[in-house]
């Protein structure tokens, strides 16, 4: 029996990681290559095994770097189920569809220039209807339940706390009386934050597949960002500006919409009116409440209705959203993309950000080359549809909201562990993971290993 590491590896996207033990071959997690149109050249390569002879899926969660080919993958063959939490399903049937529909508008406009150089039209890596069908083979299991879903393999989720429905995988895989039992963190939670659980500790495990985004970074404490959050909405509200904030449609925009609700008072958001620009952070949203016995139990007590706040307005059509371009301040506009490379945050940037009054609040990791990123950097000028617009609106970056681990809580989980158990570092860049390679041999003695692409392990 071994694993092989087919994504994710030494980066931090396109995690896919192949488990073959008992004849049987189980592929953990099927992502999108994410960043520059290099790294998204490689999803639309042919898959390094046989997708028809992959027996099941494990989803650790619904991000699309997480699970973002599997409709590629059932189109290239895959016939069997995707095990996974009932949240994971419900959210995947948005983001997966908004990712097929992104596929399909990026062909149809590639084919526009290419019929006019006479070139053959490309197709979408896949469409809304792959996307369709590969949601209704997901089988949701809940946390803590094991269940055996080949003979040689059992598996067991544990909420990790990341975004709703993400999970912890533990496969105890067996063969020829040997059983090992391999411990995938998928993305670990950021703890103590205000809607999800802080990441379930695992006793036991033979081999930890660890992720290592923040392999090399300390957050700010919760309390600390909510106090500068406060301090930016009173300093917005002297400069009777607006106030936008990118955000993605999952999680992120919950929590917001969360903190909001709870410091509605002293945060003096009655003054304000508060928008959420999104289809998707507005389905999102349902979903979050559909499953709110996920919530940590404080919040849980705090009752229905967690995301309501007097001022909020579901902004679902497009003339809505234009409408809100008219307003020329005291209002909050939470919209996507969360990097500002597509969406409606692109036209709300083009109409504020060249006004002194008004403000950005940068609340989500912004990756190299995307507007959101130029923001962070302090550009004086971004280019949206090819015009540079000037920046004069001020610009916030909350590093405290992060949805990931930070190298104190990659360490402590790992921590929790009996008897240091073998490590791979994985879903991080070499910056973040070689330091917490060092310090978790430092630390727990461990000798953590760090695969290449397309590296196997024997178990
Ligand atoms: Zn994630």
């Amino acid at each position: 029996m071994h694993i092989e590491f087919h994504g994710a590896a030494r980066e931090v996207t396109g995690s896919c990681f192949l488990v073959r033990a008992a004849g049987r071959s189980v592929l953990v997690d099927c992502g999108l290559f994410q960043g520059g149109p290099a790294d998204e050249a490689r999803n639309a390569r042919p898959f390094p095994f046989d997708p028809k002879k992959i027996d099941a899926v494990v989803l650790s969660h619904a991000h699309i770097d997480h699970s973002g080919r599997l409709p590629l993958l059932l189109k290239s063959g895959f016939r069997g189920p995707v095990h996974t939490h009932a949240a994971t399903r419900d959210l995947c049937a948005i983001m997966l569809k908004d990712a097929a529909y992104l596929e399909e508008k990026g062909a149809e406009w590639d084919n526009r220039k290419r019929r006019r150089k006479g070139l053959a039209p490309v197709a979408p890596l896949y469409t809304r209807r792959d996307a369709a069908l590969v949601v209704r083979r997901f089988r949701p299991l809940d946390y803590g339940a094991a269940e055996d879903i080949l003979p040689g393999f059992r598996l067991r989720l544990l909420d990790a706390g990341h975004i709703l429905g993400s999970a912890i995988v533990e496969l105890e895989v067996s063969e020829d009386g040997r059983r090992r039992r391999l411990v995938f963190s998928g993305d670990l939670g950021h703890a103590g934050g205000p809607l999800l659980r802080d990441p379930a500790t695992v006793p036991e495990a033979d081999l930890v597949i660890l992720e290592s985004t923040y392999g090399d970074r300390l957050h700010r404490s919760w309390d600390a960002t909510w106090a500068e959050m406060g301090d930016i909405l009173e300093r917005a509200r002297s400069d009777k500006g607006n106030i936008l904030i990118p955000a993605f449609a999952v999680g992120r925009t919950q929590e917001l919409l969360y903190a909001f609700h709870r410091h509605f008072d002293d945060w003096g958001l009655n003054r304000w009116r508060v928008f959420l620009d999104s289809p998707m952070a507005i389905e999102a949203t349902a979903v979050h409440a559909r499953h709110a016995v996920l919530y940590k139990a404080p919040t849980r007590a705090d009752g229905p209705g967690l995301f309501e706040l007097p001022n909020l307005h579901l902004s679902r059509t497009a003339r809505q959203s234009m409408a809100i371009n008219r307003i020329q301040s005291g209002c909050i506009v939470i919209a996507g993309s969360g990097m500002c490379t597509g969406g409606r945050i692109k036209h709300h940037l083009k109409q504020n950000v060249w006004r002194p009054h008004c403000h950005v609040l940068i609340v989500g990791f912004q990756a190299r080359g995307t507007p959101g990123r130029a923001l962070v950097d302090g550009a004086r000028f971004i280019r949206l549809w090819g015009e540079a617009i000037r920046v004069q609106a001020k610009v916030h970056t909350i590093g405290g909201l992060s949805a990931h681990a930070d190298a104190d809580g990659l360490a402590a989980w790992y921590g929790r562990f009996r008897e240091a158990p073998r490590v791979v570092l994985v879903h991080g860049e070499p910056a973040a993971m070689d330091p917490l390679a060092e310090r978790l041999q430092g630390t727990f003695g461990a000798r953590p290993i760090t695969p290449e692409a397309g590296a196997r392990l024997d178990l």
